[in-house]
C-alpha cells in the first residue's frame, strides 16, 4: 500500500490550484484538489475575471450604442437595456467555464475533494470530515475582499457591496460610489457608468491605479473623467450609514480636515484583497505568515515546511490569474522533479476598461531609480488604425536601458492594450532591445504598430509623428 493517499493534494481550485492539479496529473502524479465552492475555477471564474469581463463586454456595446459612437460609424440605434438578459449571459459564461474545469479534472483523473480543507500536520488535511494524506500539499487558497473597518458589506441587500455584489446589482443605481480607484473600482465603476449610473470614485491616494506607470495613471484619470466618472482623490471614507435603500458616506481629506457627506444608491468597497488563510490551521503544519498575512515561498514555491508548497494570491506578488496559473504549472513541475520557473519581472497587468490599460516590467519611475533610461512614446492619435476606428485616446511608452537598449518596461493605453501587451512581454522574455522591436515588421494597419513606433521613438526616429 502507498505511504500516502496522493502524491499531490492541492487546496483551492482557482487558476493557481486547478492548473497545478492538472499539470501534476499530466506528469503522472496521483492528484487530488480540495475546493469548498460548489463549482471549480476559484475567484477568477466564479466572481472575478470572467463575470467582470462578461459585464464589461456587454456594457461596452451598450455604451457605444447610447453615447453616439455607433452613430459616428453611420449606425443609428436607440439601445434598450435588458439587465436580466445581460446578467444571464454573464452567468452562462461562468457556468460553461467552471463546468469546463470539471471536465478537465475528469479527463486528467484529478479527484475533486469537496469541502474546506484544514491541516492536521504537514502531510495530512481534513476535508469534509475525512482525513486525507499526501506527499506534497500545495496551498492555493487565493484571496478575498479587504474589509473597510466600520463598513458592513451586504451583497444580498445590494446597497453596500463588494465586487461580487457589484457584478450582480439587480438594477442600475442612480448614484454608485466606488471606494478605491484601483482595478476593480475602475472596471466595475465603468460597467455601471456605461449602463447609466452616475459614478463617483473616492481614492485615498492622490492618484488612481497604484503600481502603474505615472504617465499612465495621469492619462487614465483624464480619460475616465472625460467619460463622466467623478474622482475624489486624496480622500478617505470614514463611515457608511445605510438608511432604507440609500447610503450616506462620510468622507474627509486623507491628510485630515473637514468632513462631508455623499448620498449614494450603491457603494462598492474595492480597497484591495487579502490572502485566504483563515481556518487552514497552518500552525498544525508548522507554517507562519509574513507581516502582510501571506505565505512566503522560495523561487520554487516551497514553503519553510518540507512537502508544503504555495502559489497564487496567497503568496507575495501581484494578485493576477495568469501569475497564479504560471505558478501552478511551475509548482507541479518542481514537485515532479523538473525545473519550473516563473519570471516575476515579466508579468503583464491589464485593466479591461475602454480603452484598456496595460503594462509589463518597470514603470518609468522604478526604472529611473535603478539607472539611466531612454523613453520612447507614441500617441494612439497618430496610429492609422486607432484614428480610423475613432479611438484617439492613449499612447504606447517603451522604456529601455540607456546603455544596453534592453527593454525594461512597456506601458499602453489603447483599445486593445490587453492583447497588444503580449508582444511586449514576449520581447522582454527574450531580452529584446528597443531596436529589436523597432526592426520587427508589424502588420498594417494595426494598433500594434504603435509599439513599433514607440520603440523607434526610443532613438528619436518614429516615422508617423
Ligand atoms: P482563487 O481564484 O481565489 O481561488 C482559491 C480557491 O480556493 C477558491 O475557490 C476558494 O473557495 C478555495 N479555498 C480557499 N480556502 C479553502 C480551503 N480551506 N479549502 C478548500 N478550498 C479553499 N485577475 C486577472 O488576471 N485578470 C482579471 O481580469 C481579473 N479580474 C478580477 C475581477 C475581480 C472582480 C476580482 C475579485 C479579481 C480579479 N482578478 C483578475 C484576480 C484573480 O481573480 C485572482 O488573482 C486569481 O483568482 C487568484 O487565483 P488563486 O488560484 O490564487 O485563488
Ligand atoms: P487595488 O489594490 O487595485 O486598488 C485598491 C485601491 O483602493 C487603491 O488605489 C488604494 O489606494 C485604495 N484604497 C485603499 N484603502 C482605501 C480607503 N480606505 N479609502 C479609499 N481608497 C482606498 O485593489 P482592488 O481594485 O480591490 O483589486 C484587488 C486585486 O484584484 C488587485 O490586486 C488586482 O490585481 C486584482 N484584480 C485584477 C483585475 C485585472 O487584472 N484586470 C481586475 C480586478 C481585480
Amino acid at each position: 500500500m502507498a505511504e500516502f493517499d496522493y502524491d499531490v493534494l492541492v487546496i483551492g481550485a482557482g487558476p493557481g490550484g486547478y492548473v497545478a492539479a492538472i499539470r501534476a496529473a499530466q506528469l503522472g502524479l496521483r492528484t487530488a484538489c480540495a475546493e469548498s465552492r460548489e463549482t471549480l475555477g476559484g475567484t477568477c471564474l466564479n466572481v472575478g475575471c470572467i463575470p467582470s469581463k462578461a459585464m464589461l463586454h456587454a456594457s461596452e456595446y451598450f455604451d457605444h450604442a447610447a453615447n453616439g459612437s455607433f452613430a459616428k460609424l453611420g449606425i443609428k440605434v436607440t439601445p434598450e437595456l435588458d439587465l436580466d438578459a445581460m446578467h444571464g449571459q454573464r452567468k452562462d459564461a461562468v457556468k460553461q467555464l467552471t463546468g469546463g474545469i470539471e471536465f478537465l479534472f475528469k479527463k486528467n483523473k484529478v479527484t475533486w475533494l469537496k469541502g474546506r480543507a484544514a491541516f492536521e500536520d504537514a502531510h495530512t488535511v481534513t476535508v469534509g470530515g475525512e482525513k486525507v494524506t499526501a506527499k506534497n500539499i500545495v496551498i492555493a487558497t487565493g484571496s478575498s475582499v479587504t474589509p473597510l473597518p466600520g463598513v458592513e458589506i451586504d451583497n444580498a441587500k445590494g446597497i453596500v457591496v463588494d465586487s461580487t455584489g457589484a457584478l450582480e446589482l439587480a438594477k442600475v443605481p442612480d448614484h454608485l460610489v466606488v471606494i478605491g480607484g484601483g482595478v476593480i473600482g475602475l472596471e466595475l465603476g465603468s460597467v455601471w457608468r456605461r449602463l447609466g449610473a452616475k459614478v463617483t470614485c473616492v481614492e485615498f491616494l492622490d492618484q488612481i491605479l497604484p503600481g502603474f506607470d505615472g504617465d499612465v495613471r495621469k492619462e487614465a484619470n483624464k480619460i475616465f473623467k472625460k467619460q463622466g466618472i467623478e474622482f475624489k482623490l486624496s480622500t478617505k471614507v470614514t463611515g457608511v450609514a445605510v438608511n432604507g435603500d440609500k447610503a450616506t458616506l462620510t468622507v474627509e481629506p486623507a491628510a485630515g480636515g473637514a468632513a462631508e457627506t455623499i448620498e449614494a444608491d450603491a457603494v462598492l468597497v474595492s480597497i484591495g484583497r487579502r490572502p485566504n488563510v483563515d481556518g487552514l490551521a497552518l500552525d498544525k503544519a508548522g507554517l507562519t505568515l509574513n507581516a502582510r498575512g501571506q505565505i512566503e515561498t522560495d523561487h520554487s514555491f516551497r514553503t519553510a515546511v518540507d512537502g508544503v508548497w504555495a502559489i497564487g494570491d496567497v503568496i507575495p506578488g501581484p494578485m493576477l490569474a495568469h501569475k497564479a496559473e504560471d505558478e501552478g504549472i511551475a509548482v507541479a513541475e518542481n514537485i515532479a522533479g523538473l525545473t519550473g520557473i516563473v519570471n516575476h519581472d515579466v508579468i503583464p497587468s491589464v485593466v479591461y476598461t475602454w480603452p484598456e490599460i496595460a503594462g509589463v516590467g518597470l514603470t518609468e519611475e522604478a526604472a529611473k531609480a535603478k539607472g539611466e533610461v531612454k523613453v520612447g512614446k507614441f500617441p494612439m492619435m497618430a496610429n492609422s488604425r486607432a484614428k480610423t476606428n475613432h479611438e484617439p485616446d492613449g499612447f504606447v511608452k517603451v522604456i529601455a536601458d540607456a546603455k544596453s537598449d534592453r527593454v525594461l518596461g512597456v506601458w499602453i493605453i489603447a483599445v486593445p492594450a490587453g492583447t497588444m501587451i503580449a508582444q511586449a512581454a514576449q520581447a522582454m522574455e527574450f531580452g529584446a532591445t528597443s531596436e529589436d522591436i523597432a526592426y520587427t515588421c508589424h502588420a498594417h494597419p494595426t494598433h500594434s504598430e504603435a509599439i513599433k513606433e514607440a520603440a523607434m521613438a526610443v532613438t528619436g526616429k518614429p516615422i508617423h509623428i
